[in-house]
C-alpha cells in the first residue's frame, strides 16, 4: 500500500471511520468519506476542522468507485449495494484496525476478542499496564480507535478490543498477544446464520501471527477446542482453564483451582484467593486469567498484577450494583446482549431472581439458560417491542410472563413481583435498539427508574 496521492475512502463516519479518515491524511492520502445517514454532530466538525472531504445522506458511486483502498466501518454489512459494487470493482477493502495496523512502527498490540468479556478484560489489562507504567493505550470499541489513536498519540504499547466485525477484513494484522476468550453465538444476521462463519472470523484474530506470538485462549470453550482440534495455529498457544481436568501445572497459562487462581508464566506463579478478586463471577475468573497472562507476556511483574486484580472497579453496566430497596437487590447488566451472557448473570446470582428480559432479537436460543431460569427465576419481565420469542419459550416454564415498553414500566412491574430477599436483574440478552438508543441508554433508564422508586 503507497501514498502519496492515493484514494483512500472511508464508509461510514463514526469513531473508527473518522479515525482512518485523520490517520489516511496525515500520511498523505486523499480522503473521502462518505455516510449513508446522518454524521453525528461531533463527526461532522472534526472532519470539517481537519479539512477532510465528506458526504452524508447517500452514496456517491464515482466518488467511491475510483478508491485505492476502501476503509468499512464495522457496522457498515457486506450486503449493502454500494459494498457489493466495491468487492466488484476489485478495490482493496480494509477494516480500521487493518489500516492503522499498517501505520504503527514498532509498537506492540494486545488485541483482545470474542463473545463476551471484551471490554472488561480490555480495560483490566490496560490498568495493569497503566500501573505499570507502560507507554500505552486503550482503543478499539473502547476508547478512541486504534485509527485515531496512532494518528494523534502513538504508543509503545495498544491493549485493543476487537469486534469480529472489524477482524472481517484484515490482511496483515497480526497482534503480538491475540486473546480469545469465548464463542458463543451471537451477530449471527451478519453472518447468514451460519455460526461456523463467525466462528472464522473469531479465529482471524490470529491468522497472521506466527511463532514469536502469543495466542491466549479459553481452554473450557467447547466450540473454540473443536476448532483447534481441525486447525493449525502458528503462534505460541497459552491456556486458561478452571476444568481440573484440563490443568496442567507444569504448562505456562492460567488455572484455577481449589478457589485460587494461578497464572504460570516463565518460571513464576502468581498465586491468589478468588476471594481477594473484585471481579466477581465465574465469567469474570475467565476474564482475570486472560488479562493476568496478557500483561505477564507484557513483562509485567506478577506483584503488580495482583495489586490491580485486588482493586479493579468493573464497568458500568455489566452486572453493576445499582441499589436495595426494602430488602430487593437491583442490578444492570444492560450489557448482557446475548443468551451467554445471561447464563453467566444467573449463575452468579444467589437470591431469587425477577428477570428483565427482552428486546431486539439477533436469533435467539433460549435453551442455554432453561436450566438456570427454571432454578432461580420466578418471573420474567419483557422488556421489548415484540416479546413472543420469550413468551414462546418460557411460557411453561415460568409461571408469571409480563410484557413492559418501557424501562420505567419494567422497574415497576419487577418491584411489584418481589419480595424481600429477591434480586431484580436486568439481563436482557438482547440488543436494545428497538426501544432505547443503545444498551447504555437502556441501563441508564434502567437505573434512573430504580432511583425513583
Ligand atoms: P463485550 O465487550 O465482549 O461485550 P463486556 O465485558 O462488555 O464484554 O461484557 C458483556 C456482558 O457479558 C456483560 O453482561 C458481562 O457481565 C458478561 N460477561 C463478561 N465477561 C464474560 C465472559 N467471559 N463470558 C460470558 N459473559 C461475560
Amino acid at each position: 500500500m503507497g501514498t502519496g496521492t492515493q484514494r483512500l475512502v472511508i464508509l461510514g463516519a463514526a469513531e473508527s471511520g473518522v479515525g482512518a479518515a485523520l490517520l489516511g491524511k496525515q500520511q498523505g492520502w486523499e480522503v473521502f468519506v462518505s455516510d449513508y445517514g446522518k454524521i453525528k454532530e461531533n463527526f461532522r466538525e472534526t472532519l470539517l476542522q481537519n479539512g477532510i472531504e465528506f458526504e452524508e445522506g447517500g452514496h456517491t458511486e464515482r466518488k467511491i468507485l475510483n478508491a485505492e483502498c476502501v476503509v468499512k466501518s464495522p457496522g457498515i454489512s457486506d450486503k449493502v449495494a454500494i459494498m457489493k459494487q466495491v468487492r466488484d470493482a476489485g478495490i482493496e477493502v480494509c477494516s480500521e484496525i487493518e489500516f492503522a495496523y499498517r501505520y504503527k512502527g514498532d509498537s506492540k498490540i494486545i488485541a483482545i476478542t470474542g463473545s463476551n468479556g471484551k471490554s472488561t478484560t480490555t480495560k483490566l489489562t490496560y490498568n495493569i499496564l497503566e500501573e505499570a507504567e507502560y507507554d500505552v493505550a486503550m482503543v478499539g470499541n473502547i476508547g478512541y480507535s486504534f485509527a485515531r489513536q496512532v494518528a494523534e498519540r502513538p504508543c509503545k504499547w495498544y491493549v485493543m478490543e476487537i469486534s469480529s466485525f472489524q477482524l472481517d477484513d484484515i490482511h496483515t494484522f497480526r497482534p503480538d498477544v491475540a486473546v480469545l476468550l469465548n464463542i458463543t453465538p451471537d451477530h449471527l444476521d451478519r453472518y447468514n446464520y451460519v455460526f461456523d462463519n463467525y466462528i472464522a472470523s473469531k479465529f482471524s484474530i490470529t491468522k497472521y501471527q506466527n511463532a514469536t506470538d502469543y495466542f491466549v485462549v479459553n481452554q473450557d470453550d467447547k466450540v473454540i477446542k473443536q476448532y483447534l482440534a481441525t486447525h493449525s495455529i502458528h503462534a505460541k498457544i497459552i491456556y486458561f482453564t478452571m476444568d481440573e481436568n484440563n490443568i496442567d501445572k507444569e504448562q505456562e497459562g492460567g488455572h484455577i483451582s481449589d478457589s485460587r487462581l494461578y497464572i504460570e508464566y516463565e518460571g513464576e506463579t502468581l498465586d491468589m484467593s478468588i476471594h481477594d478478586l473484585t471481579l466477581k463471577g465465574k465469567h469474570n475468573q475467565y476474564n482475570t486469567m486472560a488479562a493476568g497472562i496478557s500483561s505477564r507476556i507484557a513483562g509485567i511483574r506478577k506483584e503488580k498484577i495482583r495489586e490491580v486484580f485486588g482493586a479493579f472497579e468493573g464497568l458500568e453496566h455489566r452486572l453493576e450494583y445499582v441499589a436495595t430497596i426494602r430488602g430487593v437487590k437491583f442490578i444492570n447488566d444492560s450489557k448482557a446482549t446475548n443468551v451467554n451472557s445471561v447464563w453467566y448473570a444467573l449463575e452468579s446470582m444467589e437470591q431469587p431472581v425477577i428477570l428483565i428480559l427482552g428486546g431486539q432479537d439477533k436469533g435467539n436460543d433460549y435453551s442455554e439458560i432453561l436450566e438456570l431460569v427454571r432454578e432461580k427465576v420466578k418471573a420474567i419481565v419483557c422488556l421489548g417491542a415484540d416479546n413472543k420469542p420469550i413468551h414462546d419459550f418460557f411460557g411453561h416454564v415460568v409461571d408469571t410472563i409480563v410484557d413492559t415498553k418501557s424501562a420505567s414500566d419494567a422497574v415497576h412491574a419487577s418491584y411489584a413481583f418481589a419480595e424481600k430477599g429477591d434480586v431484580v436483574l436486568l439481563a436482557p440478552g438482547c440488543a436494545s435498539f428497538d426501544l432505547f438508543k443503545n444498551y447504555e441508554d437502556r441501563g441508564k433508564q434502567f437505573k434512573e427508574a430504580v432511583q425513583n422508586l
